[in-house]
């Protein structure tokens, strides 16, 4: 005879739910099924404070198919991929890099980010290394606030930064600038070779 709990129902999810939770883990090389919700990875996420949503119920709702919920949270872009969590995790469950599959079907869904300023400091990086093959930050930082339309704030910072020599005036190239511009021609799917 079957005992009380034998005779529940399982939670069954929607198709909807399975599809987007696996996309999901194989965007993030990840299993978030594993995650039993020990709160390790929430204790230890230096960003927490600033998220709406905490990690471990950003997994829960990824598994309920809570997708519009997920991407439109101000976690995924506070985020800042620092691993903290990834490397605690007793599930070997890889937030950081969830963190990044949902910000990535964010943008593929042409989801506005809640936190535009984060994806316009990742592309003026990104800008910066397809140019010269590493980071020129005074460039970065013109071009963040030029698009943020705010140019003054923070400029004692940038000022005491130059005095110290902090910032290079002009930017350095790598050498074989051909090799990581090819990198982002596969990342594009452009790629020639
Ligand atoms: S540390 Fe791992 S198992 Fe624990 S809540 Fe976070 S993701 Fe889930
Ligand atoms: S990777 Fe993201 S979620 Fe994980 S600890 Fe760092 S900021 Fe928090």
């Amino acid at each position: 005879m079957n005992s009380p709990s034998q005779n529940k129902p399982a939670l069954k999810l929607s198709r909807h739910s399975r599809d987007f939770a696996n996309k999901v883990n194989s965007l993030a090389h990840t299993d978030t099924r594993m995650c039993f919700q020990c709160q390790a990875c929430y204790n230890t996420c230096p960003f927490v404070g600033a998220m709406d949503v905490t990690p471990p119920a950003i997994l829960r709702l990824v598994l309920l198919g809570e997708d519009k919920l997920v991407l439109n949270s101000t976690t995924i872009w506070t985020c800042v991929g620092c691993h903290t969590c990834s490397t605690i995790c007793p599930q070997n469950v890889d937030m950081g890099a969830v963190m990044d599959a949902l910000r990535q079907i964010a943008l593929e869904r042409g989801i506005a980010p809640a936190q535009p300023e984060v994806l316009i400091f990742h592309n003026a990086i990104l800008d910066s290394i397809k140019k010269y093959g590493r980071t020129h930050k005074l460039e970065i930082m013109l071009r963040y606030k030029m698009k943020n339309l705010d140019l003054f704030s923070d400029m004692d910072v940038g000022l005491k930064m130059l005095a110290k020599r902090k910032l290079d005036m002009l930017p350095s190239r790598v050498k074989k600038i051909e090799q990581v511009r090819r990198l982002f021609s596969y990342s594009n799917g452009k790629s020639n070779g």
